[in-house]
């Protein structure tokens, strides 16, 4: 039976750093979206290069094969106990998507954090943001800057800005975020799994409003 939690928020909100603290301490893999397709962009396939696209104009990928990608991943055997997804669902589709998937496969939505940010603190997280190359481990020059410069504190990798992370870019995420994405506050509010967490605070902070709110 997978237990799946639903990391919900808008881009910059701290959606990825806090699923890989919750995923170590629930022990379930950390399942993300957005660093599946740039696996696949990285490693050139077909699906990568379709991504591409919509990823660069700062747009949703189509739910047909965002679906299709996620579907795949839950049916790994790693996910058996239940997984953090973070970036999936972001539109009633993929929700109603998701619901269905995990009722073939054994499963459901345990809860679903909320991390709630304002538009104008989520232009300067998003343009100070630092990935890593091998596993999306994410810092800020200012908040939670890497040990040594340009390289990540957890495997050495070397650490990038996103092309996406451009202010311009930045901007239609978070639109597309609003139009699409934001429909499923509702929606998990209404099944009684949201839960609200002040994005606003200290990374450290939030991740104590978030155990306490999952555990
Ligand atoms: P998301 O996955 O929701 O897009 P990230 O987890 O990648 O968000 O965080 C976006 C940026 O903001 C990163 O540079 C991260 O280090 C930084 N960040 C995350 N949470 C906080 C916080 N609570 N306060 C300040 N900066 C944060
Ligand atoms: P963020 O860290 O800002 O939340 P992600 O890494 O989750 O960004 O997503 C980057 C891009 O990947 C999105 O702008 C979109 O183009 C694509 N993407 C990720 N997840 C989805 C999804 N569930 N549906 C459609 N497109 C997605």
């Amino acid at each position: 039976m997978k237990s799946i939690i639903v990391m919900l928020g808008p881009p910059g909100a701290g959606k990825g750093t806090q699923a890989k603290v919750l995923a170590e301490k629930l022990a379930l893999p950390h399942v993300s979206s957005g660093d599946l397709f740039r696996d696949n962009l990285k490693a050139q396939t077909e699906l990568g290069k379709l991504a591409q696209s919509y990823m660069d104009r700062g747009e949703l990928v189509p739910d047909d094969v965002t679906i299709a990608m996620v579907r795949d991943r839950l049916e790994k055997a790693d996910t058996a106990q239940g997984a953090v997804l973070d970036g999936f669902p972001r539109t009633p589709p993929q929700a109603s998507a998701l619901d269905a998937m995990l009722a073939e496969l054994g499963g459901e939505v345990k809860a679903v954090p909320y991390i709630s940010v304002p538009s104008e603190v989520l232009v300067e997280r998003l343009g100070g943001r630092w990935s890593c190359r091998a596993q999306g481990h994410v810092f800020h020059e200012k908040y939670n800057p890497p040990r040594v410069p340009g390289k990540c504190d957890f495997d050495g990798s070397e650490l990038y800005q996103r092309d996406d992370d451009r202010l311009t870019t930045v901007e239609r995420r978070i639109r597309v975020y609003v139009d699409q994405t934001a429909p499923l506050i509702d929606y998990y509010r209404e099944r009684g799994l949201l839960m609200e967490i002040d994005g606003t605070k200290p990374i450290e902070q939030v991740s104590q409003q978030l155990l306490q709110a999952v555990a």
